[in-house]
C-alpha cells in the first residue's frame, strides 16, 4: 500500500471539481478524477500533474450509471491500494417549472446528483472500513435549504444528498469514517455562466459579502473537511455562500 493518501473527485474536468482536485494535489494527495469526456478529463489531469507532480488517474465515467461509478471507485482502490477521501462533486441542472418538468429532466438530475452519490459512497465503504478511516465529502447546494423556483428536481437531489450525508455519518462513525457536505452558494463556473448580467447583479445583491463565490472558496472548505483538523466533524453541512442564506 502506498503511503501517499488518495482522493477521488467526481466531475473534476472543470469548475469546482477541478479546483478541489488541484488543491488536494497541492496538499499531497494522489488523485483519481472523472468527467464525462475523455479529452477534457485527460487535459485536466495533465494540468494538475504539471502544477503539483501528483499521480493522477483520469477516466471518462458517467456517474449516473451505477456500474461505471462503482467500477471507477474499485479501479482507484486497486490502482493506489487505498482510498482516503471521496468527493462527490459531479452535478447537473435541468431547470423547468414543475408543471412542465419532463420525466427525462427529473430522472437525469436525480440519477446524476443523488443516486450517483449513494453508489460512490457504497463502493468506497469497503476500502475505508478496512482501513478504519476515511473522509466522504458531498457537494450539495444552498438551494437544498432555500428552495428555488424552476429547480424542484435539483433541490430534491441536493436535499437528498444532505439527508444521506447525515444517515451515513451515523451509520459509520464508529468505523472512523466521517461524512460531511459542503453547500455552495452561487459560484462562478460554467453552471452559472448563462445567468446574464441582470440575474448576476440581482443574485449578487442578495449576498452580504457582495460577490458571487469562486471555486477556490469551495475547494478550501473541502480541503479543510479532508484534513486532520476536521477529524471530529461529521454529519454536517458546511455552508459557503457569502452569507446569502443564514
Ligand atoms: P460545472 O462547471 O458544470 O462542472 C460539472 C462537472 O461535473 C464537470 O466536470 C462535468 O464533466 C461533471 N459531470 C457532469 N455530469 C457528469 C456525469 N454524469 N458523470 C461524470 N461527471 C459529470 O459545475 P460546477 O458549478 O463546478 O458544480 C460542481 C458541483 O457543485 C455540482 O454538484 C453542483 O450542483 C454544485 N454546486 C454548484 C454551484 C454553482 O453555483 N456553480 C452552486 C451550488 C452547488 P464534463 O466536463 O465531462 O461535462
Amino acid at each position: 500500500m502506498s503511503n501517499v493518501k488518495t482522493a477521488l473527485i467526481t466531475g473534476a474536468s472543470r469548475g469546482i471539481g477541478f479546483v478541489v482536485a488541484g488543491q488536494l494535489a497541492e496538499a499531497g494527495y494522489h488523485l483519481a478524477i472523472c468527467g464525462t469526456r475523455e479529452a477534457t478529463i485527460d487535459q485536466a489531469a495533465e494540468k494538475i500533474r504539471a502544477a503539483s507532480g501528483a499521480e493522477v488517474l483520469a477516466r471518462a465515467v458517467d456517474v449516473s450509471d451505477r456500474d461505471q461509478i462503482q467500477g471507477f471507485v474499485k479501479e482507484t482502490t486497486n490502482h493506489f491500494g487505498r482510498l482516503d477521501v471521496l468527493v462527490n462533486n459531479a452535478g447537473i441542472t435541468r431547470d423547468n417549472i414543475s408543471m412542465r418538468m419532463k420525466a427525462e429532466e427529473w430522472d437525469a438530475v436525480i440519477n446524476t446528483n443523488l443516486s450517483s452519490v449513494f453508489h460512490a459512497m457504497q463502493a468506497a465503504l469497503r476500502p475505508m472500513m478496512k482501513a478504519r478511516g476515511g473522509r466522504i465529502i458531498n457537494i450539495s447546494s444552498v438551494v437544498a435549504g432555500m428552495g428555488n423556483p424552476g429547480q424542484l428536481n435539483y433541490c430534491a437531489s441536493k436535499g437528498g444528498v444532505e439527508a444521506m450525508t447525515r444517515s451515513l455519518a451515523r451509520e459509520i462513525g464508529s468505523r472512523g469514517i466521517t461524512v460531511n457536505a459542503v453547500a455552495p452558494g452561487f459560484i462562478e463556473t460554467d453552471m452559472t455562466a448563462d445567468l446574464g448580467e441582470e440575474a448576476h447583479a440581482q443574485l449578487t445583491s442578495q449576498v452580504p459579502l457582495g460577490r458571487l463565490g469562486q471555486p477556490q472558496d469551495i475547494a478550501a472548505a473541502v480541503c479543510f473537511l479532508a484534513s486532520d483538523a476536521a477529524a471530529y466533524i461529521t454529519g454536517q453541512v458546511l455552508h459557503v455562500n457569502g452569507g446569502m442564506h443564514m
